[in-house]
């Protein structure tokens, strides 16, 4: 058991601390040539490995690495006419590059979602050493469904995860979740 139970290449070896003062980086697509860049402003926030089905993971993988940033400090810099957006009816639109099918960014478009103003981004794609590490693990229970996983080894992964420090969860962590809440509430009026 233990680190026979491949996660996420990120997190594999053990959690890399963030750095202080941390000032962002550039996240490159996996092509060759003509890669897509987007430069990231600032430190990322809620980093974790998510097991949903959407979410880009690298090649296999059981987990992706996503985390997100201010939507104001994401701009793309180099080969924007590679990207398009996977699938326009979803939440987050995952602009991802046509060529390798990486997704360089998700970003929300309905102003009304609790999380509008943060795009989702995968901070491995980066050199930059200093990100913040992930946090806990987002949909677990979702690897079965994808079949990354059998519901044979599902409790060794969810025992890798807490041995990594990473809190298995099936939806989001409960932080993220309560501030789901506290905004559906908040609109609903039941909140003030
Ligand atoms: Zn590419
Ligand atoms: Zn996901």
């Amino acid at each position: 058991m233990g680190k026979a139970v491949k996660i996420h290449p990120a997190v594999d070896g053990g959690l890399k601390p963030a750095a202080a003062k941390f000032s962002g980086g550039s996240l490159s697509c996996k092509c060759e040539k003509k890669n897509v860049i987007v430069s990231i402003a600032g430190q990322c926030a809620h980093n974790h490995v998510c097991g949903c089905s959407k979410c880009w993971k690298p090649k296999d993988a059981l987990f992706s690495q996503v985390a997100v940033v201010s939507r104001d400090n994401v701009t793309v810099t180099a080969n924007a006419q590679k990207l398009k957006v996977v699938d326009p009816k979803t939440t987050i639109q995952r602009h991802a590059c046509k060529k390798c099918g990486v997704h360089m960014y998700g970003r929300i478009e309905n102003t009304d979602h609790p999380f509008f103003g943060l795009d989702f981004v995968h901070t491995e794609l980066s050199n930059e050493a200093g990100w913040a590490p992930p946090e806990f693990a987002a949909f677990v229970s979702s690897i079965i469904e994808s079949g990354g996983a059998s519901p044979k080894n599902i409790g060794a992964v969810r025992a890798r995860l807490v041995e990594l420090g990473l809190a298995p969860y099936d939806c989001l962590s409960p932080p993220l979740m309560d501030a789901i809440a506290t905004h559906t509430a908040k609109a609903a009026g039941v909140l003030r």
